[in-house]
């Protein structure tokens, strides 16, 4: 499926779920996600049509707007590699149904055609790999570009040639299947130019079996392959993997081989080699064997290594990593060590809020951490990923605590967490992690045990019970439920037995047995022990929520604590049993069905605060205008119109590099894109050699290239006297900040008519002229309007109208979905963008004399 505009909708298939009753939810999504495209289109357009109206005055560098729209794929990717015509075949192929892997292949074979226009070799192979990286990325990240450096045809040592392609760090955004695709296109088209395959030397491959490994030590591999695997993957690739330098690390063997043209470690290279190749084997095998392409047999051998190596994999995969915990920063603690007791306890599954790179936790355990976790904090973790944005879930459990008195409990709420937050002495167990299952699909993870949830249980216990509810219930309920109906003891009643050994439940069992006893009415009873240190730190460890009052512990809770330790109600010894494992023991004493309740422990440190702020340059300018350093340390405007260069020079007069332009039609010198005059001014060049002027980047002298600004007086004072008049503001601003010097190319500064209407509003301006806002990025599906704030009313305008079961949209209560294209922003941002709106309206108005826009 397609995530571009118009291939979207075909989410739901309108035929398929006839009479079924979830049709009518369907349908009314389906409808109301038509409706908010069509409305994303026509508010694009309305916007577009202004901005280019304004454009047009001939205020700005360009007199229209840069930004291309680009409806789908096709387009998209025809306007990343520039490549007229490729759009409209790709659309082609898509049409006919032509898998994307195919269509990679024919682009390929028609740029070499010439198809696209003409180009040489080199260009043509070019142009075809990035087309495939391009084609298989959808044209949504910049691998293609960033991450393909170049390509190169070098000779093998019995002189025949063989390509290259060098491959930069980026090219791990492209994922491995785009990676391998790569490689195998530009096997594809180097054989139509009859270019011979790779044959590596002996220490060629040495050199790849040094340096992946140090590559996966400086940096990060999910995949190792074995020094067998690169050694049988570099002597048969027929294209040369190769890589820019990207770490500082050189490798310390096979160094300065002439082939090779750095002894720094190669990321790219060892990303396509190891997780593009090695790990994708199984999946290019299917690739090549689909398209017929011969010469890669030896996939085979490789597929079956690597069943070999998974199956090694499996074993270890529970032994704990401490990656994560490596360049850690001071200031920032750690949560958990690695798969350590105490730690987050992993739980399966996503909230509405949660999803990749975004792990849940209970927010009583945010309080407890003493807000160190708060919302949108970056945890660095164990596994299955590097790392995890932290939100708030409150359907999985929270911490368990010690308090000054002796009581551990279970704290799950965000009040009951506030209640004893001073009251705590120790965290006995941070609570549980829920991580989605597509983390660990998306890291190549193997899963990890479960839990034992009451989700799992259910459908175990589902068939053999009467229908009711089940999610709470008491004690007595719970032990009858597993001597009924043989099913495994309900997870609120399984105890964390896995982090005890055999020598602990037994000194348990004689404790309680001895120095137990239980008071109070049966129904209304208590287990009151006498004190004992050891006796206290086994139930902590198992996490069973007690009392200690009056030097006695008090557990309220302990019908199926003495069962599952073999004791009777008047806990005397009734059972007996040996075992290997705690857990083991507790099954035999009690007979009953009891899993293990959380195996799976995830380490973690807290990498990144959150962060919702302005992205501000420093100093931050309100105007790309150079001034030198006329405006001091500050870059003030309002200190340059003031500033002398010597003692009978103008004032406001500043010497910078700008650039050179000249009116059309009177033919005066000027900085900006529009003559005082009227006339459009065209840039020129000039030759700082030759001291030509001249329409070309290049000089036609002596080849060189030209510049397109000089260095000359430009006065800030006129400038800036006139800007004011301009946009009919009064001279009232404490300071407006420019820069020392532009750092575009031909260095056409803005007008100071914008820096004087930024500074009125409180916006600064980025080096590429926008203006910019950084927030940590979480992901969210659905919301309730009461959440963030808004309206029915103005949600209904915004194109929702029904809730996420497809009933009417009535009440701020309900649930809806988040639609693909928006966002939810922190307050802060939402007041930010109010002053951009402001500014931007204040601009159309004074400066390009249109309507305003935004009205807010
Ligand atoms: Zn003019
Ligand atoms: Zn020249």
């Amino acid at each position: 499926m397609l995530l571009t505009l118009d291939k979207f909708f075909p989410l739901f298939d309108e035929k398929s779920e006839e009479g079924n009753h979830s049709d009518r939810r369907f349908i009314a999504l389906l409808n109301e996600i038509k409706r908010y495209h069509e409305l994303l289109f026509e508010e694009v357009n309305k916007a577009y049509e202004v901005a280019r109206r304004a454009r047009q005055k001939g205020l700005d560098p360009s007199f229209d707007v840069e930004i291309p729209i680009a409806r789908n794929m096709a387009e998209r990717v025809e306007r990343l590699l520039h490549i007229d015509g490729i759009a409209e075949r790709i659309l082609e192929l898509e049409e006919k149904g032509v898998s994307r892997e195919k269509t990679c292949f024919i682009i390929a074979g028609e740029i070499v055609k010439g198809k696209f226009g003409e180009f040489d070799r080199l260009e043509a192979i070019d142009k075809a790999v990035r087309s495939a990286v391009a084609i298989l990325t959808e044209g949504v990240v910049a691998a293609p570009i960033e991450g393909i450096a170049k390509v190169k045809v070098d000779r093998n040592d019995d002189g025949s040639e063989f390509l290259k392609i060098y491959y930069a760090g980026p090219i791990r955004s492209a994922g491995g299947t785009a990676q391998v695709i790569s490689v195998l296109v530009g096997d594809y088209v180097r054989r139509m130019f009859g270019i011979n395959r790779y044959i590596p030397t002996e220490h060629e491959i040495l050199r790849y079996i040094e340096e992946i490994p140090l590559y996966k030590k400086v940096a990060n591999l999910q995949y190792l392959p074995s020094d067998d695997e690169i050694r049988l993957i570099v002597s048969n690739c027929p294209v040369c993997i190769d890589g820019e330098p990207t770490e500082d690390a050189e490798v310390s063997g096979y160094r300065n081989l002439p082939r090779v043209e750095t002894n720094r470690v190669r990321g790219g290279m060892a990303l396509v080699i190891a997780e593009g190749i090695a790990l994708k084997a199984p999946k290019l095998k299917k690739m090549v064997d689909e398209l017929g392409i011969d010469g890669w047999e030896w996939l085979d051998e490789l597929v079956s290594k690597e069943s070999k190596s998974d199956s090694e994999e499996k074993e270890n995969i529970v032994k704990p990593i401490e990656k994560y915990l490596s360049d850690i920063v001071a200031g920032r603690p750690v949560f958990s060590h690695p798969s350590r007791k105490g730690g987050f306890r992993l739980r399966y599954g996503r909230a509405r809020n949660s999803g990749l790179a975004t792990v849940g936790i209970n927010p009583a355990t945010m309080v407890i951490s003493d807000g160190f976790i708060a919302v949108g904090t970056q945890l660095k973790v164990e596994r299955p990923g590097k790392a995890g944005s932290v939100v708030p879930v409150t359907s999985i459990e929270g911490p368990t605590v010690r308090l000054k008195n002796g009581d551990v409990l279970r704290v799950n709420t965000v009040s009951e967490a506030l209640a004893v937050k001073d009251e705590v002495e120790a965290i006995l167990d941070m609570g549980e992690i829920l991580i989605n299952f597509g983390d660990f699909l998306e890291n190549n993870h193997p899963l990890l045990p479960s839990p034992f949830v009451y989700e799992w249980w259910i459908q175990e216990a589902r068939n053999k019970l009467p229908r009711g509810d089940y999610k709470k219930i008491d004690e007595d309920a719970a032990l009858k439920l597993c001597d009924e109906y043989g099913i495994p003891l309900h997870p609120d009643y399984t105890y964390l037995w896995h982090d005890v050994s055999v020598n602990d439940v037994l000194y348990l069992r004689n404790w309680i047995s001895s120095k137990g006893k239980i008071e109070g009415k049966y129904g209304k009873s208590t287990l009151v022990i006498e004190m004992d240190a050891r006796g206290k730190e086994i139930l902590e460890k198992i996490l069973l929520e007690h009392k200690v009052r009056d030097g006695r512990i008090v557990i309220e809770k302990w019908k199926v604590l003495v069962r599952c330790l073999g004791l009777n109600n008047e806990l005397k010894k009734c059972t007996d049993a040996e075992a290997e494992t705690a857990l083991e023991l507790v099954r035999k004493l009690s007979g009953l069905d009891i899993r293990a309740r959380s195996p799976s422990r995830i380490g973690a440190r807290m990498g990144r605060p959150e962060k919702a702020k302005e992205r501000l340059m420093s100093p931050p300018p309100h105007v790309l205008f150079p001034i030198s350093h006329a405006g001091g340390k500050t870059r003030d405007i309002k200190a340059a119109i003031n500033y002398t260069s010597s003692y009978n020079a103008a004032k406001g007069v500043v010497n910078v590099e700008v650039a050179t332009r000249r009116c059309k039609e009177c033919g005066k010198e000027t900085i900006w894109s529009k003559c005082d005059c009227g006339g459009i001014a065209e840039q020129y060049y000039y030759c700082p050699k030759c001291r030509v002027k001249t329409g070309s980047t290049v000089c036609p002298n002596c080849g060189e290239e030209t510049l397109g600004y000089t260095r000359k007086d430009v006065n800030v004072r006129e400038l800036f006297e006139r800007a004011l008049q301009n946009v009919g503001e009064r001279d009232t601003f404490s300071i407006i900040k420019g820069v020392i010097g532009l750092t575009s190319k031909n260095k056409v500064p803005e007008r100071l008519e914008k820096g004087i209407l930024r500074a009125k509003h409180g916006v600064a301006v980025f080096k590429d002229g926008t203006i910019r806002y950084d927030m940590t990025d979480v992901p969210i599906t659905h919301f309730r309007p009461k959440e963030i704030g808004v309206s029915v009313e103005k949600l209904k305008k915004l194109g929702y109208s029904v809730d996420w079961k497809g009933n009417e949209l009535k009440s701020e209560d309900q649930i809806v979905e988040l639609k693909p294209q928006d966002i939810i922003l922190a307050k802060k941002a939402a007041e930010y963008l109010v002053k951009v709106a402001n500014f931007i309206d204040d601009l159309l108005v004074k400066f390009y004399g249109l309507e305003p826009f935004y009205n807010v």
